[in-house]
């Protein structure tokens, strides 16, 4: 019969304890932040802060191998299975009953944790590390989202480079770097990808593109306003839009640029995909807006740059004016989705967008 544990996590409890300021009541959303396994069998958390954790052990048998799962205040946003790597089979996030998050991480059969040797402990407010005591067990790393606390962003120039990228000096933006153009003398139509019943991407740590677009979009008009333009937004707060009245929309307002803002998503299991691209349609003019803003985020912020593509996406492809559609980052990316969740970085972000429309209205006429 499985020897199932909760004296183990009694004690992790305990040895966590010591750091544990006071448990609080379950909140809508799920407390864990990130979670990675890395090449030594080290479990590492982050959490948000001073929470209460309860960790249990499964031991295996003949089909299954032993289980280690934690409970951390907050439903999931998506539960979800990641095939295991080396001596891990499989990690689960779920959601055991509402307003609980269960991270399970199931070892292949035949690999003996051993239970007495089991310590879940807090390094600091808001981290956690647990060491799976397996002799002899290949450990590969494995996991989702950014255990660092964001950095603040931009990185200076000189920092690490990111790989595959040559280092180069960026130039932080501050309101006074949005050039000067005549005053009410040009629309713009800002269009924040999704929204309401759709999420768009979702990435690591649950991060949704409808979200993070939508605070781009928001910051993007407020600048471009307080140099005199008219803005007009699709969308201005979380809901439902299709895409045929977005393009209707930008027809009906006839403005000088249409410029649709999103990020992008690849599998989870593609971290290291990350990037800059923007599209246009079949238009020198629609490519020219594409690229003095795609230039403008790249001076700024620290990207990879995949480059400036014709593209059919249905909002560039159906509205009659200068059109561009700006692909932020991945929101599946290790590097670009720490970014795009750092609200120091979406400001710098919504600075470059509106300084490359800028530029081009000010070339343009
Ligand atoms: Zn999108």
């Amino acid at each position: 019969m499985p020897e199932r544990s909760r004296l183990a996590a009694v004690g992790w409890a305990l040895g966590a304890a010591l750091l544990l300021l006071a448990s609080q009541p379950a909140r809508a959303f799920s407390r864990l932040a990130a979670w990675r396994i890395d090449a030594d069998g080290v479990l590492e958390l982050r959490t948000s802060p001073n929470i209460n954790l309860d960790a249990f052990y499964l031991q295996g048998d003949e089909r299954r191998g032993d289980r280690v799962w934690i409970d951390f205040p907050g439903s999931p946003q998506r539960p979800r299975k990641i095939r295991g790597r080396g001596a891990v089979r499989e990690v689960r996030v779920g959601m055991p009953e509402r307003g609980v998050t269960r991270l399970v991480i199931e070892f292949q059969p035949g690999a003996q944790l051993d239970p007495g040797e089991l310590r879940l402990v807090g390094v600091d407010w808001d981290s956690w590390r647990l060491r799976f005591p397996i002799d002899e067990a290949r450990f590969l790393p494995m996991g989702e989202g950014v255990l660092e606390r964001q950095r603040p962003a931009p990185r200076a120039p000189g920092s690490a480079s990111r790989p595959g990228q040559p280092r180069r000096p960026l130039r932080p933006l501050t309101t006074a770097s949005l050039p000067w153009v005549r005053r009410g003398n040009f629309r713009v139509v800002l269009d924040p990808g999704h929204g309401g019943r759709d999420p768009g991407a979702i990435g690591i740590g649950g991060t949704r593109e409808k979200d993070v677009v939508l605070d781009v979009s928001r910051q993007v008009a407020a600048h471009l306003r307080s140099k005199g333009v008219q803005v007009v937004m699709t969308r201005n707060r979380d809901v439902t839009v299709d895409l045929p009245p977005r393009a209707r929309l930008a027809n009906r307002s006839k403005p000088d640029a249409f410029v649709s803002i999103h990020a992008n998503a690849i599998s989870m299991r593609r971290p290291e995909v990350n990037g800059l691209e923007t599209f246009y349609f079949q238009s020198f003019q629609g490519k020219k807006l594409a690229s003095s803003i795609h230039n403008s985020i790249l001076r700024t912020v620290r990207r990879k740059n995949r480059g400036v593509r014709e593209a059919r996406f249905y909002v560039i492809r159906r509205t009659a004016m200068p059109a561009s559609l700006v692909e932020l980052g991945f929101l599946t990316g290790r590097l670009d989705a720490a970014d795009l969740a750092d609200p120091a970085h979406r400001r710098q972000l919504s600075l470059a967008i509106a300084v490359g429309i800028l530029n081009y209205l000010r070339l343009a006429g």
